[in-house]
């Protein structure tokens, strides 16, 4: 094997991208691109009943919006089963597995002598070890032979040592007497022959580990380094349900959350690298490793992540942040921006985008610059023009004819009118954020002038004094 890490995410298409799953994705993602190593996925289909095409679109999509882009193609299970039926007659062959002809009948007699006699309930077949000459014509299941003595131990990267008494594993099921293979047969022998170094995944699956490490022993197969992570818990510190809100990574778009924000806050979530709490993709990618992996289920807060939105989108690029908001307005159904609006709307990003935590309160605070006049204020805004603007934007609108149009300019201009009126500036910020804007929360008045220019900004302050 080359030393080139390969990690893989293995969702079952029965749902949405849930939080949990996204942030699997994320932490294989992180590992193998921090290393130059490959991300590849596998959709685990085998379940024909609840796998549904449109839950494997929403996962797709759900990764996509998150940036948690694959090597190669998405590898369907399913369409595996031949393989994993390979695999399990080479057991067979070598005596590794056997053919078991008990019937469900004689399990289930088996399991309620068992449990009257106090015995543990563990199957034991009675073919495990049966002369190949006694076999009756009938269908039969393959069973491995599992260890019954000593024990096995998962040595995982975050749960420590795990360790498994043999005699508590039963000859787990390889291929049902129907020929189809299990899924655990089915992940081992995905993630081997999809050369997978790494298995980062929840840790509801630390017991399956134990069983999956039969196959690969038997096999001969190298055991995958084991990552166990725990799972994501509400803030109350139960098991994150519905009761705690969104569960899709959808619907965290949806609500208008920047990607870049989201990865950062699933990566803290249950990861750490010292006290740092904001962070930027290549850092993530430096940083990331499985050792920072905590121990204990991280707690949902959705503030932080409104937090570290923020600042996310304080530092993002004018131009790709008008392009983001652009695909969030299409995913949460809203109308698209015309072209003024869009180019506007990047012009005017340099003084919108400190303080809005999510798109729909950029968009709120952009408010000035998407709409036209004639101005239409909200309720708040209608007040502050009523209550203390009576005359004054009157009087300052043919003041600022002749102001050029600078920052310093019209702050001295502004300033200097308010003095003579004797009022504080504050006074005759609030009109004019009313009169421009239409709203109470808005970009500085500086800012919004200078983006809207002289002669829009004279006009609305001529229809607001009218
Ligand atoms: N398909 C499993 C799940 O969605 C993951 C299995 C694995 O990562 O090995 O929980």
């Amino acid at each position: 094997m080359s030393d080139q890490v390969v990690t893989r995410f293995a969702p079952s298409p029965t749902g949405f991208l849930h939080i949990g799953g996204a942030r699997t994705a994320l932490f294989n993602w992180l590992y193998a691109r921090g290393r130059g190593g490959k991300f590849l996925l596998r959709i685990e289909d085998t379940d024909r009943e609840r796998s549904t095409p449109q839950a494997t679109a929403a996962i797709l999509q759900g990764m996509e919006w998150l940036g948690l882009d694959h090597d190669g193609d998405v590898i369907s299970q399913f369409e595996g089963a031949d393989r994993h039926a390979e695999v399990a007659n080479q057991l067979l062959a070598q005596g590794k597995a056997y053919k078991c002809f008990s019937t469900q009948e004689e399990i289930s007699a088996f399991r309620e002598q068992a449990r009257a006699e106090g015995k543990s309930t563990l199957f034991r077949s009675p073919w495990r070890d049966a002369d190949p000459s006694t076999y009756p014509d009938a269908p039969f299941a393959i069973r491995i032979k599992a260890p019954q003595e000593g024990r096995t131990v998962i040595q995982d990267q975050v749960q420590g040592d795990v360790s498994i008494r043999n005699d508590q594993l039963d000859d787990m099921i390889l291929l049902r007497s129907d020929g189809t293979p299990v899924y655990m047969l089915a992940v081992v022998v995905d993630d081997h022959d999809m050369g997978v170094t790494h298995v980062i995944r929840g840790d509801d699956h630390l017991n399956n580990a134990a069983r999956q490490m039969m196959i690969y022993e038997a096999m001969g197969w190298p055991v995958p380094v084991w990552a166990h992570i725990p799972l994501i818990h509400g803030p109350d510190g139960k098991k994150l349900s519905k009761r705690h809100g969104a569960l899709g990574a959808q619907e965290y778009q949806a609500m208008g959350y920047p990607a870049a924000g989201m990865r950062n806050y699933l990566t803290r979530l249950g990861w750490s690298h010292g006290d740092d709490e904001f962070f930027t993709d290549e850092q993530a990618l430096e940083w990331f490793d499985l050792d920072g992996i905590g121990k204990s289920p991280a707690r949902f807060d959705l503030k932080k992540l409104e937090n570290l939105c923020g600042q996310h989108i304080a530092v993002s690029d004018d131009a790709a942040l008008r392009q983001e908001l652009e695909v969030y307005l299409a995913a949460a159904g809203l109308t698209p921006l015309t072209q003024t609006q869009s180019s506007d709307l990047e012009r005017a990003m340099y003084c919108l985008k400190d303080r809005a935590r999510t798109f729909p309160e950029l968009i709120e605070k952009a408010h000035f610059v998407l709409t036209g006049r004639p101005i239409v204020p909200d309720e708040k805004a209608a007040k502050a023009l009523v209550n203390v603007s009576d005359g004054i934007l009157e009087e300052l609108t043919p003041q600022l004819q002749n102001v050029s149009w600078s920052r310093n300019t019209l702050e001295e201009a502004l300033n200097a009118f308010a003095e003579a009126k004797g009022v504080k500036f504050g006074k005759l910020a609030g009109p004019m954020r009313a009169a421009l804007a239409g709203r109470t929360v808005t970009p500085s008045v500086f800012d919004m002038m200078l983006v809207l220019g002289k002669e829009e900004t004279l006009a609305r302050l001529s229809d607001a004094a009218n």
